[in-house]
């Protein structure tokens, strides 16, 4: 018998149990995206692009596609379709896993300034003149008032809304290398970074180079994780957790 698995994606995790459970016989794997990246980097397999129309949209979805099991692989902050993924998932009886990669920890030297929320990751960095930005392209509006701070803000694709007023935007995918992260602090003479507490290793060489140059970083702490879903930490994990399904 096929077990037909939805993935909720865009992360690496995604890619890693869509292609290992896509090898299996008995799955039948189905992986989905937003749509927010323009060239977005594609899982193997099956993919569908787009909302779903909310939790009531996403139930009818599993639905009429004879869901067996859903997988929620987003990203640790993309908050809102993995609630309502708890929600309609549980409202049709299907079992969920949410899969999150662990956070970061400080490190000896690491001069990390911890904040709830782009908010006070705003307030934060008004402190500092020269800052690195790297909280993806959606939250830069949070910045957009700081007119006495020039920003560095590195993005996949530009930020869609405000902006703040002195800044150079840099696109770019990871990995990032901390050699090339050293590089980019020294040119642009960057006194604070600010970035999420995304975990993985990807774009983790950011921090290394902050210790490196004693500059101060601005964690934004991840929302809290949903109640209701089975959860793993590792893709792995998240296999063990299919096959025993
Ligand atoms: P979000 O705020 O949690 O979700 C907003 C809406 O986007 C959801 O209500 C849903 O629309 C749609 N959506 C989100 N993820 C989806 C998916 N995998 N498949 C289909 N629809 C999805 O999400 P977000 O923070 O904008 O993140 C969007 C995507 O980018 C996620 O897939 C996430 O893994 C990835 N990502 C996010 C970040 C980040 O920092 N937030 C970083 C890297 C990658 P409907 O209500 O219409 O269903």
């Amino acid at each position: 018998m096929t077990s037909k698995v939805l993935i909720l994606g865009g992360t690496r995790e995604a890619r890693e149990l869509a292609a290992i459970a896509g090898g299996e016989r008995e799955f039948e794997i189905v992986s989905s995206l937003a749509g927010r990246v323009r060239e977005p980097v594609l899982p193997e397999g099956q993919v569908r692009i787009g909302g779903f129309g909310g939790t009531a949209g996403l139930r009818k979805w599993l639905t009429d596609n004879d869901i067996d099991a859903v997988v929620d692989a987003t990203h640790p902050f993309a908050g809102t379709i993995s609630a309502h993924a708890v929600a309609a998932a549980r409202s049709v009886g299907v079992p969920i896993l949410h899969l999150r990669r662990p956070g970061w920890s400080p490190e000896p030297g690491d001069r990390w300034i911890r904040v709830p929320d782009l908010t006070a990751a705003a307030r934060a960095a008004a402190e500092h003149g020269r800052i690195f930005l790297t909280i993806g392209r959606q939250g830069v509006a949070h910045f957009a008032g700081l007119s006495e701070s020039w920003f560095l803000i590195r993005a996949i694709d530009p930020p869609a809304g405000p902006v703040p007023p002195r800044h150079r935007l840099l696109l770019s995918r990871g990995p990032f290398t901390v050699a090339r992260e050293l590089e980019l602090l020294r040119e642009h003479r960057i006194d604070a970074l600010v970035t999420k507490d995304s975990g993985g290793d990807l774009t983790v060489a950011k921090l290394t180079a902050a210790r490196a140059h004693d500059i101060p970083v601005i964690v934004v702490d991840r929302p809290p994780t949903p109640e209701g879903a089975d959860r793993a930490d590792t893709v792995a994990a998240a296999w063990e957790w299919l096959r025993g399904r």
